[in-house]
């Protein structure tokens, strides 16, 4: 079913696919949240009740690969680690903005190892003028949503793949049936979670003030078109930003920068190892 939704036709008669030809989990979430959106069937026979059963199932199984896959990753925790304590002294000072994709802890996790403490996500919580926040675009996996009243609730750890079979409480209400909050990018508008336009303003405050911006481990993908247009939008507000720095391991990706960018860029593309430059 996954792969007869977005492959070709004749291969889909045919029933055979190449590794590449099978599309990304969040491509096909996409589809289904544009089909529920706009009330429309993606095969004969499909309603709606049908299609959000799938994207519930296909939700689990993305929270369920990530928790296994992140398991055996948690072990290499060390860049991270050294990433946070690089960035001590600024967060003390005037406080570090940190803007991620990741639905992942591996980043949150080694904040709280530094301070005691979970980063400010800028969900209901006043900005902290010290400290680190930490801003996840499209959602986390210690994050689950109240359908009732729309609250986002935070854990200390990953929580999103037990909410289809444990119940978790809401904070603000008698609700016990919480969803996760893993956002795909091209349907984010219509999520309709009132917390998390906070997010992306706090994002784009930080990003509108900031004078210099180190991005680590992202290329730019056409389909985080959102994302491009809150950096472009935030840069041009007050015309602050001087630096420009990406740690990556594609060469290929500076002139992508620099199409945004122009001269301030400057690159490290031996990989993210922990340090600041
Ligand atoms: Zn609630």
């Amino acid at each position: 079913m996954l792969i007869h939704i977005v492959v070709d036709k004749e291969k889909r008669l045919k029933g055979k696919y190449g590794a590449l030809e099978i599309p990304q989990i969040d491509e096909v979430i996409s589809t289904i949240d544009w089909a529920i959106s706009n009330n429309i069937a993606l095969l004969p026979g499909d309603d709606l009740q049908y299609l959000q059963k799938l994207r519930k199932s296909l939700i689990l199984l993305m929270s369920k690969t990530l928790d296994r896959a992140l398991s055996t990753h948690e072990a290499d925790i060390t860049k991270h680690d050294m990433f946070i304590s690089n960035l001590s002294n600024l967060s003390e000072t005037q406080g570090v903005d940190i803007i991620s994709l990741n639905y992942d802890l591996l980043l949150d996790h080694a904040i709280y190892r530094k301070t005691q403490k979970l980063p400010h996500y800028g969900l209901n919580k006043k900005r902290p003028n010290t400290g680190y926040r930490l801003y996840k675009l499209h959602g986390s996996l210690n994050w689950a949503v109240c359908p009732f009243c729309q609250q986002i609730r935070t854990f200390s750890d990953k929580v999103a793949h037990k909410l289809f079979e444990t119940q978790k409480r809401c904070q603000s209400c008698i609700s016990t049936n919480l969803e996760p909050v893993l956002i795909t990018p091209t349907m984010l508008k219509d999520y309709n979670i009132p917390e998390l336009p906070r997010v992306w303003n706090e994002a784009f405050q930080a990003l509108s003030t900031a004078t210099k911006l180190v991005f680590v481990g992202y290329s730019l993908p056409p389909a985080d078109f959102a994302i491009i247009e809150l950096i472009k939008r935030a840069i041009h507000m007050k015309l602050r930003l001087e630096e420009v720095h990406v740690i990556d391991i594609d060469r290929d990706l500076e002139d992508r920068y620099k199409k945004i960018f122009g001269n301030k860029v400057s690159s490290n593309m031996n990989g993210f190892s922990g340090e600041l430059l």
